[in-house]
């Protein structure tokens, strides 16, 4: 999954559920208010339905929120083979290991691709 249906799945199902879940427990108080008022018992019926409904809305919810995915990102090191001054930023793509990267900032000295790497990072629906 990339961070594009991520953003998908909590535009579009996020929403949903939670007002799902609002409807069915707003609908499940109004069944326990009739099952006590009246008595009748079909309201209890109606209103155990409901609630196991309005349960798995909530699980549905939660699992959702816990749904981590991985995003990846690619890092270099560039460093000074003269001073040793590391820095280390984005890689853009099309770098290659121990190429020349520059000069250093603080010495002049000629600065080389040290490491490249990829990060991960775990994110969650709500960003
Ligand atoms: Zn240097």
């Amino acid at each position: 999954m990339s961070e594009e249906v991520l953003a998908r799945m909590r535009r579009k199902f996020f929403p949903l559920y939670l007002i799902g879940l609002l409807a069915s427990l707003i609908f499940l108080a109004h069944l326990v208010l009739n099952y006590i008022y009246t008595g009748k018992e079909q309201y209890l019926t109606l209103s155990m339905l409901t609630g196991l409904f309005s349960a798995y809305l909530a699980y549905s919810l939660a699992k959702l929120l816990r749904t981590k995915i991985p995003i990846y990102s690619y890092r270099k090191v560039v460093r000074c083979t003269q001073c040793g001054y590391e820095e280390e930023a984005e890689a853009k793509g099309g770098e290659i290991l121990f190429e020349n990267a520059g000069s250093c900032p603080k010495c002049g000295g000629e600065m080389i691709v040290q490491k490249i790497y990829r990060k991960k990072q775990l994110k969650g629906i709500l960003g």
